[in-house]
C-alpha cells in the first residue's frame, strides 16, 4: 500500500466550505467556517470525513 502524503481538496458536508487538508494530518482538522470535523488522525493516515473533490 502506498502511504504517500497528499493534499486533498474537500467540501465540508455541513456548510459546503471548500478547504485543503493533508491526508496524514496528525491532529483533528476542522472546517474553518462551521467547525465540523473534516479529518481524524489514524495510525498511518488521516480518516477523511468530508467529501474529497480533488487530490493533489
Ligand atoms: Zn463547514
Amino acid at each position: 500500500m502506498e502511504t504517500k502524503s497528499k493534499f486533498l481538496k474537500v467540501n465540508c458536508s455541513k456548510c459546503k466550505n471548500e478547504q485543503i487538508i493533508f491526508n496524514k494530518a496528525a491532529s483533528r482538522v476542522k472546517c474553518l467556517v462551521c467547525g465540523a470535523e473534516l479529518a481524524e488522525p489514524k495510525a498511518s493516515k488521516a480518516k477523511i470525513k468530508a467529501k474529497v473533490s480533488q487530490v493533489f
